[in-house]
């Protein structure tokens, strides 16, 4: 039986997806060909990569709007790097609020200044700053929509005249908001869309063009847009997948509808978290929790063994929590089933019965 997968990236797609996944591995649109051994230049992946494209664009209400969305190499990780050389020219100001945007900010730093706006790295990223200040001189302000270590995610995007740029690697189609205050928005695959190896990069094209410097083919945006995604060779297969998992978005009902459940799995798991005595939250206020990565500890750690048994035993995986937090972090990315944290929730329920 499959498991209650809750890893939090690479991590669980819809079942539907991989079936359709592997069945183009051995025979793509009944070309007698792979997928993956045909050119990316055939009309049968360009219609491929054109589907993901438009779609990315369709769910997020983004269409005719100016933006283009590509499918790049690197991972999020380059984003850091090419957000950076693409639009900063003098300053720019971060929003710091864990690991990814810390990570941000250092790649930046080697272009050009940054102001870090707030940090809640004085309680090891377990809030979301507040009341703070974006200047008015910067060349744009970055942040981070959900913070997949520290189970923390922004519900109030502050308002700003400068270009914002949004890392939603973890929480990117999970739930419904005005995404065209966003001027830019990247997200590695393997949190929410596909398997690990493209990027989604939205990008609204007139903020490009404005910076001094030569900007490296592979880093440049306006090269990109220009190839429609295939300067290079694009990764063929996570493109596709990327592509199958937004089509079984979009037969669902689309952003709106995901949002539904992903509202109900949280409250699920939240208020367990909340109920047990076992269990405690790790996020300090319960407006900043994401509904993402849900963080938490046991409160008596003796109990740590008990409790992992019960949820392997359960068909459970993934749930320890990431290394700088320790504890335990339930992923409830979209395609996992809320039957998946009810199981999770008996567990919990289980131990404090049994404890
Ligand atoms: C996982 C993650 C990243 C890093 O993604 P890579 O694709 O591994 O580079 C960046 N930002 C956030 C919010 C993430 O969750």
């Amino acid at each position: 039986m499959k498991k209650h997968n809750f890893s939090a990236g690479p991590c669980i797609l819809p079942q539907s997806v991989m079936q359709k996944a592997s069945e183009a591995i051995v025979n793509f649109n009944n070309l007698n060909l792979s997928l993956i051994e045909i050119s990316h230049r055939s009309k049968d992946f360009v219609e491929v990569m054109e589907n993901a494209r438009n779609l990315s664009l369709e769910l997020l209400g983004l269409q005719g709007k100016g933006y283009k969305a590509l499918f790049l190499h690197g991972g999020a990780s380059m984003e850091f790097l090419m957000v950076a050389f693409n639009l900063l020219e003098k300053k720019s100001a971060y929003l710091n609020t864990g690991t990814w945007s810390d990570k941000a900010i250092n790649e930046a730093k080697l272009l050009g200044n940054i102001v870090e706006v707030a940090s809640s790295k004085d309680h090891n990223f377990n809030y979301i700053p507040k009341n703070y200040t974006i200047p008015s001189d910067v060349d744009y302000f970055h942040c981070t929509s959900n913070n997949t270590i520290f189970g923390t995610q922004i519900n109030d995007f502050q308002k700003t005249a400068v270009v914002k740029v949004c890392d939603m690697s973890s929480d990117i189609f999970s739930r419904q908001m005005d995404f065209s205050q966003f001027d830019l928005i990247y997200a590695g695959a393997q949190k929410n869309m596909g398997p690990a190896g493209t990027t989604l990069v939205i990008i609204k094209e007139d903020i490009l063009g404005k910076v001094s410097r030569t900007i490296p083919s592979m880093l440049d945006y306006q090269v990109h847009i220009e190839k429609d995604s295939m300067y290079n060779t694009p990764a063929v297969f996570p493109v596709y997948v990327s592509m199958l998992t937004l089509e079984w978005l979009k037969n669902l009902g689309g952003i709106s509808e995901i949002e539904k459940i992903n509202n109900k799995k949280a409250e699920l798991l939240y208020s367990e978290i909340d109920k047990n005595p076992l269990f405690k939250g790790f996020v300090s206020q319960k407006e900043d929790r994401s509904k993402m990565n849900a963080t938490f500890n046991l409160t008596d750690s003796s109990l740590e063994n008990q409790f992992n048994t019960l949820w392997t035993e359960a068909g459970i995986n993934g749930l320890k929590g990431h290394r700088s937090v320790g504890g335990f972090r339930a992923s409830m990315y979209n395609a996992l089933p809320l039957e998946s944290v009810q199981v999770l929730v008996d567990v919990m329920k289980e131990l404090e019965r049994t404890a």
